[in-house]
């Protein structure tokens, strides 16, 4: 029986649903006391002293943004989104399904849905399918006419001759094919060996959270597949939220070796380009901010643009409600803590950048009137 939450409380202090309603009993602590009796990892043998029901558990797994962030800080490493997708292993419904086939399979519908969903006027749609709406408009592809920079090596500065392969994940290979071929330019730019990236699929990381673990496994199993037919390069990465899913692959898929060796080549785009040279161009906005995705653990992506986009201030929100399956679980939740998000920029701020696919999307949905929401690859050259 593995050792569980002692409700110190320190998650608290973390989780964006706590921080959003100050409810203890949407907390991770609230949520691991229930649910551990339910767990076979964590219930004593034989005992089940728990009365919920599994509409009560659905309720408290809709509560949940799949940040990760009680893991960090829980001293124990315990992941409540871990805990809530085992839950929703075990009890399977048609959300879950038809999760898996909107990412599994209408992916290179995506940009149709797109446009099509910006045709339909504001005041025609319902309130309540209005954040769908903003979620399908956030979609369609609009690239920034002139970059604000241009990024370049220093001279005589050496880069790793390892080769690097990039990680382009759902998003981009969907809808931002440009992030991709912008990653690809810039490495070779830099001096990288690039290897051809078009053979990874999904990082399996939403399909985790869906508890939707056989189809989680054959993803990683593709992803994994492709590295070792390259050799093991170095994989770029450009998504928080694709590193984290990533970073989770392990045993029995890989072995102890292979495990070191996956984790060591997962390696997030900013930290190839560390050693940049900015030129910045007369296209940079005077009013900018930095939303800090969740899912990065260490953020290299913030130091990067720092040192070459001045006045770059980080938002004092917290998490953008993407994570997980919260989108089709609980939108008004997901929305709420977009709102939240965005509320932690100065009034009047005319450009997001951020760093992972899921962000990027969901604050382009939710920003208001003015505020526009780029990954970073996007203003950059
Ligand atoms: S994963 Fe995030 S939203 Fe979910 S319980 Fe943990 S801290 Fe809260
Ligand atoms: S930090 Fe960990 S041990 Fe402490 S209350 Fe949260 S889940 Fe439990």
């Amino acid at each position: 029986m593995k050792r569980g939450c002692t409700q110190c409380g320190e998650c608290l202090r973390v989780c964006p649903v706590y921080a959003q309603f100050k409810r203890e009993e949407y907390s991770p602590k609230a949520k691991r006391l229930l649910l551990e009796p339910l767990h076979e990892d964590y219930a004593a043998p034989g005992v089940n002293p728990s009365d919920l029901d599994w509409d009560h558990v659905k309720e408290l797994a809709r509560l949940c943004v799949g940040c990760d962030k009680c893991r960090t800080a829980c001293a124990r490493k315990l992941s409540t989104a871990d805990l809530l997708a085992d839950m929703r292993h075990a009890h399977p419904n048609w959300t879950q399904h038809f999760w898996s086939l909107w990412i599994k399979h209408m992916g290179p519908l995506w940009p149709s849905l797109g446009m099509m969903a910006s045709l339909v006027p504001g005041w025609v749609a319902p309130s309540a399918l209005k954040p769908s709406l903003d979620s399908a408009k956030a979609m369609v592809n609009e690239p920034v006419k002139k970059p604000w920079a241009r990024l370049f090596k220093i001279p005589g500065i050496q880069v790793d001759s390892k080769p690097v392969v990039v990680f382009p994940g759902c998003t981009a290979k969907n809808i931002r094919p440009q992030w991709t071929s912008k990653t690809n330019n810039l490495l070779g730019l830099f001096g990288y060996t690039v290897l051809d990236t078009s053979d990874f699929g999904c990082c399996g990381g939403t399909m985790h959270s869906a508890g939707l673990y056989d189809t989680m496994d054959s993803m990683q199993q593709n992803n994994v597949d492709v590295w070792k037919k390259l050799g093991r390069p170095r994989i770029a990465v450009f998504c928080a939220s694709c590193h984290h899913a990533l970073s989770q692959y392990g045993q029995p898929l890989l072995s102890e070796a292979d495990t070191v060796a996956w984790r060591e080549s997962l390696t997030p785009l900013s930290v190839l380009l560390a050693d940049a040279q900015w030129e910045i161009t007369d296209a940079k906005p005077e009013s900018y901010g930095y939303h800090q995705p969740c899912h990065w653990g260490t953020d290299h992506d913030l130091p990067l643009l720092e040192s070459g986009l001045s006045g770059l201030r980080k938002g004092e929100g917290q998490c953008c409600g993407m994570g997980g399956i919260t989108q089709i679980t609980n939108p008004d939740l997901s929305r709420q803590l977009a709102d939240s998000c965005l509320a932690g920029f100065p009034k009047n701020t005319e450009y997001i950048l951020t760093s992972c696919s899921g962000c990027t999307i969901q604050l382009a949905a939710a920003a208001p009137e003015g505020t526009t929401v780029y990954h970073w690859l996007d203003v950059v050259e």
